[in-house]
């Protein structure tokens, strides 16, 4: 399904792939500087990662009592509201010199691509079933943990987070298994005193549910995120994150990144929206 089913002949001037902060609101303020431009997402609703989120999202300046979901859609209905040409359902297959994108339907030209895909959660070797839980929010809610034993793997913050709130859902017991010494800020580590935090090498076994022989009924595995990088152009450094200049341009002239795909540093909403309106601006700048 598309939101948006003009054809297009010539090159657009603009082209967005990723509709989370980022993508939004750089689709939003090209369109409303008056660029043609045009919003692809793989997904059926704009709004990315926060979609995950049914937490209180307390982070985002001027905004308050909305959850990460209701950000998500907030975004979404801003880009309808606003006109910004999008198609929904829409994923980038392959991306191209000169710049060529590849969807599963059809393949488009721009002038100006940008590259707002996010991350997605690391999952390691396990992959997502009943009994395992990759990434924070959604896929952890789902988790059963009433009256079960939890092991979390993972020692960052959304670890601890993600601990903290099963052991609030009524969890028998949690075990979080970190590698190295735990990364989590302290004050999340103090947070959960209750639980049982194991540091240093384990060997965790997604069919039997076992770390180190021992026993789980559920894994929550919390390995940080990786960059969703559509395959076609060497994009990336060696952390599989784009890199790009102060202004969200990639080494390639008129190749834009923005938000969590980039080497930017703390990547959140906020920042992710604001990178997203940095590379909307200077594309306009550039056509001019
Ligand atoms: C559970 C959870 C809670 C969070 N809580 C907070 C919080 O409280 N406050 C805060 O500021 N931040 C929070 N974050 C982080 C925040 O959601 C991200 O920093 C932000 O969404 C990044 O925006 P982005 O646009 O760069 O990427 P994303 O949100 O990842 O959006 C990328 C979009 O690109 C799309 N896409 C990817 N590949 C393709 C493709 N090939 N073709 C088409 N589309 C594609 C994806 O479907 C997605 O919609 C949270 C994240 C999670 C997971």
């Amino acid at each position: 399904m598309s939101d948006h089913a003009a054809p297009f002949t010539s090159p657009l001037p603009a082209l967005i792939i990723g509709g989370g902060p980022a993508g939004c609101a750089c689709a939003l303020w090209l369109h409303r500087l008056g660029v043609e431009t045009l919003l692809l997402e793989s997904s059926d609703r704009l709004g990315g990662l926060q979609r995950l989120s049914p937490y209180e999202n307390l982070w985002i300046p001027g905004v308050q009592d909305r959850t990460g979901e209701q950000v998500a859609e907030a975004l979404h209905d801003h880009i309808a509201a606003a006109g910004v040409p999008h198609r929904l359902n829409t994923r980038v297959t392959q991306i191209g010199e000169g710049f060529s994108v590849t969807t599963e339907e059809e393949t488009f030209r721009a002038r100006h691509l940008v590259l707002a895909t996010g991350t997605r959660p690391a999952a390691g070797p396990f992959r997502p079933a009943p009994n395992i839980a990759i990434g924070p929010g959604h896929p952890m809610e789902a988790l059963e943990v009433e009256g079960r034993r939890i092991a979390i793997l993972g020692g960052g913050d959304n670890a601890f987070d993600q601990a903290r709130f099963v052991l609030h859902r009524g969890a028998a017991h949690v075990t979080v298994f970190s590698r190295s010494a735990p990364r989590a800020q302290s004050l999340l580590q103090d947070m959960i005193p209750q639980a049982d935090i194991r540091t240093g090498p384990y060997q965790a076994d997604p069919d039997a549910l076992t770390v180190n022989g021992e026993a789980f009924d559920g894994f929550g595995v919390m390995y940080g995120f990786e960059a969703h990088v559509p395959p076609g152009l060497s994009l990336t450094s060696g952390n599989g994150y784009v890199e790009v200049d102060r202004f969200g341009e990639t080494r390639t002239p008129n190749l834009w990144a923005c938000g969590e795909v980039t080497d930017y540093w703390h990547p959140c909403v906020t920042t992710s929206a604001a990178h997203g309106v940095q590379v909307a601006k200077q594309i306009s700048l550039r056509l001019r």
